[in-house]
């Protein structure tokens, strides 16, 4: 990764490298880097020791139905370092260990893994997306993205399971509180237990539809804000980048360009490359798809990206083969997410996310309206989790 902050490049291959350089830069704070580190290291770890038995980390109410209430009690305790993590802001954590404004700024390049403000972000979310990414490095699937759902789809299928692709969802049935299948155009699948992986907005409010939940319920549901969005722009270039680093946040003008051939050589031929230009976006700037203003706007977007990508990649625009890209409504689009959020809601600190069992029974919830929100590895985290209180927490010897 190589961060650009105040005109200045700063590249760190892993933590050693990363921490010595922020030591050379703020001399002062060399202690400071090292202990910050030091405690995050164990705070995550802590995080993940409940993974030991069920794979992933559990939420305080499960921590009490599954391993009983008495562990929930000892739960601070057990977790001293992330159980301060948890209750504080990043922002908070950031001003326990470190002066200069410009450090702090530093170790907030990778937020955008979780939201957008240190001082709404809890410092337990930015330790497991943006901390651990300066400590373990980040990961992505061989192949692309698709890969990773085709290769859950052959397991389901290995497994006896069966997928079917475009099959819209219209209404989730519900009999007298209980879920009974769901439908699709006029084709029903009878069901006694429905895992909902569209948002919770989309879920309750059009697919359940308010007359099976109570004002209370509707009312928090809609009082849920949708997280922040973002425009991308997709290029495939003739090109051999692989100089470069693979991330690149350009922190004075909030951007990030990201070479993912340069992850993984297999998406694009010899002396090419795939290059994605993202920056953070919000739904209600942009008019409705396909208007001429719309259009336009996705136009000079595109331009403006990569004209500043070529500060960083000189005569970018000349090499493009391919070009494409994304506004939030297009991730709405795609992905059925309102907003074209990317972490469904909110991520801030005081936002209650909802519970994966809902007010309907049989119903579960499942992906990144549920704990812990928004994000591949969190998403998985919450299918686990279900999957596992589906079938009573049964413990499985490998
Ligand atoms: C541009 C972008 C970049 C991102 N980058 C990263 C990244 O680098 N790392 C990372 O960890 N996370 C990243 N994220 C976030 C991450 O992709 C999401 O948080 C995660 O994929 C959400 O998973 P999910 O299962 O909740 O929802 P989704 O992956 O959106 O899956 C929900 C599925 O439900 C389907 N669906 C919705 N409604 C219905 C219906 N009525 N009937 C049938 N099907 C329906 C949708 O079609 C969709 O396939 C990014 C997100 C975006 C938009």
């Amino acid at each position: 990764v190589k961060y650009i902050y105040k005109g200045v490049e700063i590249e760190a291959k892993n933590l050693e490298e990363f921490m010595e350089t922020l030591s050379k830069m703020f001399p002062e704070e060399a202690e400071n880097i090292n202990a910050f580190f030091e405690e995050a290291k164990k705070a995550y770890e802590e995080c993940y020791m409940e993974a030991e038995t069920y794979g992933v980390p559990l939420p305080a109410e499960l921590i009490a139905k599954v391993f009983g209430g008495k562990k929930l009690l000892q739960y601070p305790k057990e977790h001293p370092h992330f159980y301060d993590w948890l209750k504080k802001t990043y922002k908070q954590k950031l001003d326990e260990y470190f002066k200069s404004s410009d450090l702090k700024s530093l170790l907030c390049a990778l937020i955008g893994y979780v939201g957008l403000d240190p001082s709404k972000v809890p410092a337990s979310s930015a330790l497991t997306a943006v901390v651990s990414y300066y400590i373990y490095g980040g990961y992505f699937p061989k192949g692309g993205a698709q890969h990773f759902a085709n290769a859950l789809k052959k397991y389901i299928e290995d497994h006896g399971g069966k997928v079917l692709v475009n099959h819209r969802v219209d209404k989730i049935l519900v009999e007298k509180g209980k879920v009974k299948g769901v439908k699709v155009g006029n084709k029903v699948f009878k069901a006694p237990i429905v895992v909902a992986n569209a948002n919770a907005k989309v879920t309750f409010l059009k697919l359940i539809g308010k007359e099976h939940l109570e004002k209370k319920f509707i009312d928090y549901i809609r009082s849920l804000r949708m997280s922040f969005s973002c425009f991308a722009v997709y290029l495939g270039v003739n090109m051999d980048l692989s100089q470069y680093p693979s991330i690149i946040v350009n922190l004075d003008q909030g951007y990030y360009v990201v070479i993912n051939s340069n992850a993984d050589p297999d998406l694009a031929p010899p002396g090419k490359a795939s290059i994605t230009i993202i920056t953070p976006a919000y739904y209600h700037d942009f008019s409705e798809r396909g208007t001429e203003g719309y259009l336009k706007k996705k136009r000079e977007l595109a331009d403006e990206l990569i004209k500043k990508a070529e500060e960083i990649i000189p005569n970018l625009r000349e090499h493009i083969v391919v070009q494409d890209a994304a506004t939030p409504k297009t991730f709405e689009r795609y992905t059925l997410t309102p907003e074209g959020a990317i972490y469904a809601f909110d991520q801030s600190i005081d936002v209650k996310r909802p519970y994966f069992k809902t007010p309907i029974k049989g119903l579960y919830l499942v992906g990144a309206s549920t704990f812990p929100g928004g994000g591949v590895e969190a998403v998985v985290i919450s299918g686990i989790i279900c999957a596992n209180d589906i079938c009573n927490w049964v413990i499985h010897e490998p």
